[in-house]
């Protein structure tokens, strides 16, 4: 596999947002979001086995806990990340994986939380989410809506109703989007999107969704790469 970074932070952007977990960040992407903070992921990076994957991430955290398999957009390795995640299971992690929501993700093993995301008009990236995704989702995945005005949250809200996201996952996350550039103070001054405007939405709207802050982006100063 191609791999930018394997590192060992704060989860920070789910249901699990705060807990400790290895991160298997994979070189590569497909989509060019406007406000993507990952953009060193997209070249470079060097080959990896699955081998020695596993054992840097054991080495990380021998004790097993949380995974992630992130990136860019991990599924554009899919056969061997299918094999990495369900080698990861059988050690007993807990495996997650961060995805666009563009590939197909019917061969990703059961077991493991699908975060997806469902990229909103102002990404850059409208109508890349794979309709087809909706039907595998589970209980347990869930789905991400990245927002940075007015127009995504009207797009995300009439999405999540349409098809009844919350009925088929274990959460519906409306995440401010955050300036790709910021550095320095960690508050809400980076966020493209207010968040206390985005809650009085939400609430006003009775959203069956859980607002969502990226948290590392609070606690390390959000240039920083690798936590
Ligand atoms: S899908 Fe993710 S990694 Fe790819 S451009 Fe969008 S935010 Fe960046």
């Amino acid at each position: 596999m191609q791999v930018t970074e394997i590192f060992k932070s704060i989860q920070g952007e789910s249901t699990y947002a705060g807990l400790p977990c290895v991160f298997v960040r994979l070189t590569g992407c497909n989509l060019r979001c406007s406000w993507c903070d990952s953009e060193y992921t997209f070249t470079g990076g060097h080959r990896m086995s699955l081998e020695e994957i596993v054992e840097e991430v054991e080495g990380l955290n021998p004790g097993r806990g949380l995974v992630e398999i992130t990136g860019g957009e991990p599924m554009l390795q899919e056969r061997e990340v299918v094999s990495l995640m369900q080698h990861l299971l059988d050690e007993g992690y807990t495996v997650l994986l961060e995805t666009s929501g563009e590939r197909p993700l019917q061969r990703v093993p059961k077991g493991v939380v699908k975060i997806v995301d469902v990229k909103c008009p102002n990404s850059g990236e409208p109508d890349t989410f794979l309709m087809e995704n909706l039907e595998i989702l589970e209980r347990t995945d869930e789905i991400k809506f990245v927002l940075s005005d007015r127009t995504d949250y009207e797009f995300a809200r009439d999405f999540v109703l349409r098809h009844h996201l919350a009925g088929r996952v274990n959460a519906v996350l409306f995440s401010p989007a955050f300036s790709k550039d910021a550095s320095g103070s960690r508050d809400t001054s980076h966020c493209l999107l207010d968040p206390r405007e985005l809650a009085e939405w939400m609430l006003a709207d009775n959203v069956p969704g859980r607002l969502g802050l990226q948290v590392h982006k609070f606690i390390w100063d959000p240039a920083m790469k690798g936590v």
